[in-house]
Protein backbone atom coordinates (compact mmCIF):
# COMPACT_ATOMS: atom_id res chain seq x y z
CA UNK A 1 0.00 0.00 0.00
CA UNK A 2 1.35 3.28 -0.68
CA UNK A 3 0.63 6.04 1.46
CA UNK A 4 0.86 8.77 -1.09
CA UNK A 5 -2.25 7.24 -2.78
CA UNK A 6 -4.33 7.37 -0.24
CA UNK A 7 -7.37 9.07 -0.75
CA UNK A 8 -10.29 10.59 1.73
CA UNK A 9 -13.12 8.59 1.09
CA UNK A 10 -16.08 9.57 3.48
CA UNK A 11 -18.53 7.33 2.56
CA UNK A 12 -19.77 4.10 4.35
CA UNK A 13 -17.31 1.97 5.44
CA UNK A 14 -19.33 -0.72 5.77
CA UNK A 15 -20.86 -0.45 2.21
CA UNK A 16 -17.84 0.89 -0.03
CA UNK A 17 -15.22 -1.99 1.39
CA UNK A 18 -13.91 -4.25 -0.38
CA UNK A 19 -13.98 -8.39 0.98
CA UNK A 20 -10.81 -10.07 1.85
CA UNK A 21 -9.49 -12.68 -0.76
CA UNK A 22 -10.19 -15.93 1.03
CA UNK A 23 -7.16 -16.98 -1.87
CA UNK A 24 -4.82 -14.64 -0.11
CA UNK A 25 -2.21 -14.88 2.63
CA UNK A 26 -1.90 -11.58 4.53
CA UNK A 27 0.27 -10.13 6.53
CA UNK A 28 -2.24 -9.56 9.33
CA UNK A 29 -5.94 -10.59 10.01
CA UNK A 30 -7.78 -8.17 12.44
CA UNK A 31 -10.46 -9.59 13.91
CA UNK A 32 -12.73 -7.49 15.89
CA UNK A 33 -14.18 -3.93 14.74
CA UNK A 34 -13.97 -1.82 17.96
CA UNK A 35 -11.44 0.80 19.06
CA UNK A 36 -8.69 -1.56 19.71
CA UNK A 37 -9.54 -3.21 15.81
CA UNK A 38 -10.11 -0.33 14.74
CA UNK A 39 -6.62 1.38 16.06
CA UNK A 40 -4.71 -1.97 15.21
CA UNK A 41 -6.07 -1.53 11.44
CA UNK A 42 -4.52 2.04 11.32
CA UNK A 43 -1.17 1.76 12.63
CA UNK A 44 -1.01 -1.58 10.65
CA UNK A 45 -1.91 0.40 7.46
CA UNK A 46 0.35 2.71 8.45
CA UNK A 47 3.12 0.26 8.47
CA UNK A 48 2.32 -0.59 4.82
CA UNK A 49 1.03 -4.16 6.05
CA UNK A 50 -1.42 -6.05 3.83
CA UNK A 51 -4.09 -6.84 6.13
CA UNK A 52 -8.05 -7.35 6.29
CA UNK A 53 -10.59 -7.09 9.15
CA UNK A 54 -13.04 -9.28 9.83
CA UNK A 55 -16.00 -8.04 11.98
CA UNK A 56 -19.41 -8.32 12.87
CA UNK A 57 -20.03 -4.22 13.57
CA UNK A 58 -17.78 -1.46 14.01
CA UNK A 59 -17.43 0.78 17.31
CA UNK A 60 -18.49 -2.41 19.19
CA UNK A 61 -19.71 -1.47 22.83
CA UNK A 62 -18.37 2.40 22.23
CA UNK A 63 -21.47 2.58 19.36
CA UNK A 64 -23.74 1.79 22.26
CA UNK A 65 -22.53 4.30 24.52
CA UNK A 66 -24.79 7.64 24.96
CA UNK A 67 -22.46 9.95 26.07
CA UNK A 68 -18.29 9.58 26.55
CA UNK A 69 -16.67 12.42 28.38
CA UNK A 70 -13.40 10.53 29.14
CA UNK A 71 -11.78 10.33 25.57
CA UNK A 72 -8.99 12.90 25.21
CA UNK A 73 -9.42 15.36 22.73
CA UNK A 74 -13.09 15.57 23.85
CA UNK A 75 -14.80 17.45 26.23
CA UNK A 76 -18.40 15.33 25.37
CA UNK A 77 -18.78 13.39 22.14
CA UNK A 78 -21.80 10.70 21.86
CA UNK A 79 -20.25 6.96 21.07
CA UNK A 80 -21.89 7.35 17.69
CA UNK A 81 -20.17 10.24 17.11
CA UNK A 82 -16.42 8.99 18.16
CA UNK A 83 -17.03 5.91 15.96
CA UNK A 84 -17.72 8.18 13.13
CA UNK A 85 -14.43 9.53 13.61
CA UNK A 86 -12.76 6.05 14.22
CA UNK A 87 -14.10 4.87 10.95
CA UNK A 88 -13.47 7.87 8.99
CA UNK A 89 -9.86 7.20 9.59
CA UNK A 90 -9.51 3.50 9.00
CA UNK A 91 -11.63 4.32 5.63
CA UNK A 92 -8.52 6.35 4.63
CA UNK A 93 -6.77 3.13 3.83
CA UNK A 94 -8.52 0.64 1.23
CA UNK A 95 -8.73 -2.24 3.24
CA UNK A 96 -10.70 -5.31 2.70
CA UNK A 97 -13.31 -5.90 5.32
CA UNK A 98 -15.68 -8.82 6.08
CA UNK A 99 -18.31 -7.16 7.48
CA UNK A 100 -21.09 -8.18 9.21
CA UNK A 101 -19.48 -11.55 9.53
CA UNK A 102 -18.44 -13.05 13.39
CA UNK A 103 -15.51 -15.81 13.43
CA UNK A 104 -16.81 -18.93 14.59
CA UNK A 105 -12.98 -20.32 14.32
CA UNK A 106 -9.20 -19.62 14.25
CA UNK A 107 -6.75 -22.53 12.99
CA UNK A 108 -3.29 -22.89 12.75
CA UNK A 109 -1.08 -24.77 10.46
CA UNK A 110 1.71 -24.31 7.51
CA UNK A 111 2.86 -20.89 8.54
CA UNK A 112 -0.45 -19.05 8.81
CA UNK A 113 -3.32 -18.88 10.54
CA UNK A 114 -6.98 -19.56 8.98
CA UNK A 115 -9.90 -17.43 10.71
CA UNK A 116 -13.59 -18.86 9.73
CA UNK A 117 -16.62 -16.95 9.94
CA UNK A 118 -20.13 -18.04 10.25
CA UNK A 119 -21.06 -16.53 6.51
CA UNK A 120 -18.46 -19.44 5.22
CA UNK A 121 -15.80 -17.28 4.84
CA UNK A 122 -12.21 -18.76 5.40
CA UNK A 123 -9.40 -16.00 5.93
CA UNK A 124 -5.14 -16.25 6.01
CA UNK A 125 -2.85 -14.73 7.65
CA UNK A 126 1.08 -14.95 8.80
CA UNK A 127 -0.11 -13.12 12.19
CA UNK A 128 -3.44 -12.26 13.84
CA UNK A 129 -4.67 -9.24 16.53
CA UNK A 130 -7.84 -10.54 18.26
CA UNK A 131 -10.15 -8.06 19.36
CA UNK A 132 -13.80 -9.05 19.89
CA UNK A 133 -14.22 -7.31 23.10
CA UNK A 134 -16.33 -8.24 25.55
CA UNK A 135 -20.38 -7.58 26.16
CA UNK A 136 -21.90 -6.75 29.43
CA UNK A 137 -23.66 -9.83 30.60
CA UNK A 138 -27.75 -8.90 30.46
CA UNK A 139 -30.63 -9.61 33.17
CA UNK A 140 -32.73 -10.30 30.50
CA UNK A 141 -35.99 -8.65 32.13
CA UNK A 142 -38.44 -6.85 30.45
CA UNK A 143 -37.46 -3.01 29.82
CA UNK A 144 -33.97 -3.63 30.24
CA UNK A 145 -32.98 -3.22 26.27
CA UNK A 146 -35.43 -0.86 25.37
CA UNK A 147 -34.55 1.39 28.45
CA UNK A 148 -30.83 1.15 27.99
CA UNK A 149 -29.24 4.43 27.50
CA UNK A 150 -32.09 5.59 29.02
CA UNK A 151 -31.88 4.82 32.61
CA UNK A 152 -30.38 1.60 32.21
CA UNK A 153 -26.63 1.42 32.13
CA UNK A 154 -23.94 -1.13 32.45
CA UNK A 155 -20.63 1.29 33.10
CA UNK A 156 -20.39 3.16 36.26
CA UNK A 157 -17.01 4.33 35.51
CA UNK A 158 -18.56 5.85 32.26
CA UNK A 159 -22.07 6.85 33.22
CA UNK A 160 -22.34 7.77 37.02
CA UNK A 161 -22.15 11.59 36.57
CA UNK A 162 -25.23 11.51 34.46
CA UNK A 163 -27.23 10.17 37.58
CA UNK A 164 -26.49 13.21 39.77
CA UNK A 165 -29.01 13.53 42.75
CA UNK A 166 -30.94 11.05 41.21
CA UNK A 167 -32.39 7.72 42.80
CA UNK A 168 -30.65 4.80 41.16
CA UNK A 169 -30.67 0.95 41.53
CA UNK A 170 -27.75 -1.71 41.36
CA UNK A 171 -28.91 -5.02 40.59
CA UNK A 172 -25.87 -7.39 41.56
CA UNK A 173 -23.99 -8.21 44.78
CA UNK A 174 -20.30 -9.18 43.73
CA UNK A 175 -17.11 -6.98 43.15
CA UNK A 176 -18.59 -4.94 40.00
CA UNK A 177 -22.18 -4.03 42.03
CA UNK A 178 -19.78 -2.89 44.75
CA UNK A 179 -17.68 -0.60 42.77
CA UNK A 180 -20.49 0.85 40.92
CA UNK A 181 -21.84 1.88 44.53
CA UNK A 182 -18.98 3.62 45.16
CA UNK A 183 -19.24 5.44 42.29
CA UNK A 184 -22.61 5.93 42.57
CA UNK A 185 -22.92 7.28 45.39
CA UNK A 186 -20.22 10.12 44.92
CA UNK A 187 -23.02 11.51 43.09
CA UNK A 188 -26.70 10.24 43.08
CA UNK A 189 -29.49 11.09 45.90
CA UNK A 190 -29.74 7.33 46.58
CA UNK A 191 -28.56 4.10 45.95
CA UNK A 192 -29.86 0.67 46.71
CA UNK A 193 -28.17 -2.58 45.80
CA UNK A 194 -30.51 -5.04 45.01
CA UNK A 195 -29.22 -8.65 45.58
CA UNK A 196 -30.69 -12.09 43.68
CA UNK A 197 -28.49 -14.25 46.61
CA UNK A 198 -28.93 -13.75 50.31
CA UNK A 199 -24.94 -13.51 50.53
CA UNK A 200 -22.95 -10.94 49.26
CA UNK A 201 -19.90 -11.81 47.14
CA UNK A 202 -17.87 -9.22 46.91
CA UNK A 203 -14.54 -8.98 48.74
CA UNK A 204 -14.14 -7.68 52.34
CA UNK A 205 -12.55 -4.73 51.50
CA UNK A 206 -15.03 -3.43 49.20
CA UNK A 207 -17.49 -4.00 51.15
CA UNK A 208 -16.01 -2.67 53.88
CA UNK A 209 -15.99 1.02 51.60
CA UNK A 210 -19.31 0.72 50.64
CA UNK A 211 -20.46 0.16 54.46
CA UNK A 212 -18.51 3.71 55.35
CA UNK A 213 -21.20 5.28 53.61
CA UNK A 214 -23.41 3.84 55.93
CA UNK A 215 -27.83 4.33 54.96
CA UNK A 216 -26.56 5.98 51.99
CA UNK A 217 -25.76 2.80 50.09
CA UNK A 218 -29.02 0.64 51.24
CA UNK A 219 -28.60 -3.46 50.84
CA UNK A 220 -31.95 -5.27 49.86
CA UNK A 221 -30.85 -9.33 49.41
CA UNK A 222 -32.73 -11.86 47.79
CA UNK A 223 -34.27 -9.63 45.38
CA UNK A 224 -35.56 -10.64 42.27
CA UNK A 225 -35.49 -7.98 39.45
CA UNK A 226 -38.78 -8.94 37.09
CA UNK A 227 -38.68 -5.63 35.19
CA UNK A 228 -37.43 -2.47 34.83
CA UNK A 229 -40.21 0.10 34.05
CA UNK A 230 -40.83 3.16 32.19
CA UNK A 231 -42.42 5.20 29.23
CA UNK A 232 -39.19 6.04 27.38
CA UNK A 233 -36.98 6.69 30.60
CA UNK A 234 -36.45 4.20 33.52
CA UNK A 235 -39.53 5.22 36.23
CA UNK A 236 -39.38 2.26 38.38
CA UNK A 237 -37.83 -1.45 38.92
CA UNK A 238 -40.36 -4.26 39.71
CA UNK A 239 -38.66 -6.87 42.04
CA UNK A 240 -40.32 -9.76 43.88
CA UNK A 241 -38.60 -10.73 47.39
CA UNK A 242 -37.87 -14.11 47.21
CA UNK A 243 -38.33 -14.65 51.13
CA UNK A 244 -42.03 -13.75 50.88
CA UNK A 245 -42.76 -13.57 47.57
CA UNK A 246 -44.14 -10.12 47.54
CA UNK A 247 -43.65 -7.93 44.53
CA UNK A 248 -43.30 -4.25 44.36
CA UNK A 249 -42.57 -1.18 41.95
CA UNK A 250 -39.27 0.82 43.35
CA UNK A 251 -39.68 4.44 41.69
CA UNK A 252 -36.31 4.90 40.08
CA UNK A 253 -34.46 7.14 38.01
CA UNK A 254 -31.52 4.67 36.79
CA UNK A 255 -30.84 0.89 37.06
CA UNK A 256 -27.01 -0.11 36.65
CA UNK A 257 -26.92 -3.68 35.74
CA UNK A 258 -23.91 -5.31 37.51
CA UNK A 259 -24.05 -8.85 37.14
CA UNK A 260 -20.47 -8.90 35.46
CA UNK A 261 -19.07 -8.96 31.47
CA UNK A 262 -18.63 -12.02 28.76
CA UNK A 263 -15.79 -12.58 26.82
CA UNK A 264 -16.39 -12.61 23.39
CA UNK A 265 -13.48 -15.22 23.26
CA UNK A 266 -15.88 -18.47 22.41
CA UNK A 267 -14.20 -19.30 18.65
CA UNK A 268 -10.57 -18.54 20.43
CA UNK A 269 -10.96 -21.27 23.08
CA UNK A 270 -8.83 -24.16 22.99
CA UNK A 271 -6.61 -21.94 20.13
CA UNK A 272 -4.91 -19.67 22.65
CA UNK A 273 -4.59 -19.70 26.81
CA UNK A 274 -7.56 -18.00 28.46
CA UNK A 275 -8.08 -17.06 32.26
CA UNK A 276 -10.94 -18.12 34.27
CA UNK A 277 -12.80 -14.81 33.10
CA UNK A 278 -12.48 -16.23 29.13
CA UNK A 279 -9.99 -13.28 29.14
CA UNK A 280 -7.02 -14.03 26.08
CA UNK A 281 -3.49 -14.11 27.75
CA UNK A 282 -1.42 -11.91 26.95
CA UNK A 283 1.99 -9.86 28.05
CA UNK A 284 2.53 -6.41 28.24
CA UNK A 285 3.45 -6.65 24.51
CA UNK A 286 0.28 -7.72 23.55
CA UNK A 287 1.99 -11.06 23.24
CA UNK A 288 -0.49 -14.21 23.20
CA UNK A 289 1.22 -17.65 24.13
CA UNK A 290 0.94 -18.61 20.13
CA UNK A 291 3.68 -16.65 18.30
CA UNK A 292 2.27 -14.37 15.87
CA UNK A 293 -1.29 -14.19 18.01
CA UNK A 294 -1.92 -10.86 19.36
CA UNK A 295 -4.87 -9.95 21.60
CA UNK A 296 -6.20 -6.22 22.33
CA UNK A 297 -8.78 -4.15 24.38
CA UNK A 298 -11.30 -5.91 26.50
CA UNK A 299 -10.98 -9.20 25.13
CA UNK A 300 -7.73 -9.65 27.05
CA UNK A 301 -6.50 -9.49 30.40
CA UNK A 302 -5.09 -5.78 30.45
CA UNK A 303 -7.05 -4.53 33.62
CA UNK A 304 -9.21 -1.13 33.38
CA UNK A 305 -12.11 -1.44 30.70
CA UNK A 306 -11.80 1.50 28.50
CA UNK A 307 -12.23 3.10 25.30
CA UNK A 308 -8.60 4.90 25.67
CA UNK A 309 -6.78 1.79 27.43
CA UNK A 310 -8.04 -0.01 24.20
CA UNK A 311 -7.18 1.71 21.72
CA UNK A 312 -3.50 2.03 23.45
CA UNK A 313 -3.69 -1.78 23.08
CA UNK A 314 -4.73 -1.61 20.13
CA UNK A 315 -1.98 -0.02 18.76
CA UNK A 316 0.36 -1.86 20.63
CA UNK A 317 -1.07 -4.97 18.82
CA UNK A 318 0.02 -3.87 15.51
CA UNK A 319 3.26 -2.47 16.12
CA UNK A 320 4.18 -5.95 17.79
CA UNK A 321 2.70 -7.70 15.29
CA UNK A 322 5.07 -5.88 12.55
CA UNK A 323 8.21 -6.43 14.60
CA UNK A 324 7.03 -10.07 14.55
CA UNK A 325 7.03 -10.28 10.73
CA UNK A 326 10.05 -7.98 10.45
CA UNK A 327 11.81 -10.13 12.81
CA UNK A 328 11.43 -13.42 10.77
CA UNK A 329 11.90 -11.90 7.08
CA UNK A 330 8.49 -12.10 6.65
CA UNK A 331 8.05 -8.36 5.69
C1 LIG B 1 -22.79 1.21 28.02
C2 LIG B 1 -21.30 1.39 28.00
C3 LIG B 1 -20.76 2.63 28.26
C4 LIG B 1 -19.38 2.82 28.20
N1 LIG B 1 -18.89 4.07 28.39
C5 LIG B 1 -17.56 4.30 28.29
C6 LIG B 1 -17.02 5.61 28.43
O1 LIG B 1 -17.74 6.60 28.65
N2 LIG B 1 -15.68 5.75 28.33
C7 LIG B 1 -14.83 4.71 28.10
O2 LIG B 1 -13.62 4.91 27.98
N3 LIG B 1 -15.31 3.43 27.98
C8 LIG B 1 -16.64 3.21 28.07
N4 LIG B 1 -17.15 1.93 27.96
C9 LIG B 1 -16.19 0.83 27.76
C10 LIG B 1 -15.66 0.82 26.30
O3 LIG B 1 -16.74 0.93 25.40
C11 LIG B 1 -14.88 -0.46 26.04
O4 LIG B 1 -13.79 -0.52 26.94
C12 LIG B 1 -14.31 -0.49 24.61
O5 LIG B 1 -15.34 -0.34 23.64
C13 LIG B 1 -13.58 -1.79 24.35
O6 LIG B 1 -13.12 -1.78 23.03
P1 LIG B 1 -12.66 -3.15 22.31
O7 LIG B 1 -12.34 -2.78 20.92
O8 LIG B 1 -11.64 -3.81 23.13
O9 LIG B 1 -13.94 -4.11 22.36
P2 LIG B 1 -15.49 -3.87 21.95
O10 LIG B 1 -15.88 -2.43 22.03
O11 LIG B 1 -16.23 -4.85 22.79
O12 LIG B 1 -15.53 -4.28 20.44
C14 LIG B 1 -15.50 -5.61 20.04
C15 LIG B 1 -15.74 -5.70 18.54
O13 LIG B 1 -15.59 -7.05 18.11
C16 LIG B 1 -16.72 -7.44 17.35
N5 LIG B 1 -16.93 -8.87 17.59
C17 LIG B 1 -17.30 -9.50 18.72
N6 LIG B 1 -17.33 -10.83 18.55
C18 LIG B 1 -16.97 -11.03 17.26
C19 LIG B 1 -16.79 -12.19 16.46
N7 LIG B 1 -16.98 -13.43 16.94
N8 LIG B 1 -16.42 -12.03 15.17
C20 LIG B 1 -16.22 -10.80 14.64
N9 LIG B 1 -16.36 -9.67 15.36
C21 LIG B 1 -16.72 -9.79 16.65
C22 LIG B 1 -17.86 -6.60 17.86
O14 LIG B 1 -18.87 -6.53 16.88
C23 LIG B 1 -17.13 -5.27 18.08
O15 LIG B 1 -17.00 -4.57 16.87
C24 LIG B 1 -18.52 1.72 27.95
C25 LIG B 1 -19.07 0.47 27.70
C26 LIG B 1 -20.44 0.31 27.70
C27 LIG B 1 -21.03 -1.04 27.40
Amino acid sequence: MDLASVSVNLTDLAAEAKRPDPAEVYDLLVLGGGPAAMTAVLYAARKMMKLAMVTYDFGGQMAETSEIENYMGYRFVTGLDLTDKFKEQVQQFDIPIAWGQKVTAVRRGDGRFTVETDQGGAFQARTLILATGKRYRLLGVPGEKELAGHGVAYCPTCDAPFFKNKVVFIAGGGNSAFTAALDLVKVARDVTMLNFAADWQADPILQQAVERFGDRVKRLDQQHVLAIEGNGRVESVRVQDRRTGEERSLPADGVFIEIGLTSNSEPFAGFVELNEKKEVVVDCATRTNVPGVFGAGDLTTVPYKQIVISTGEGAKAALAAYDYLIHRGLL
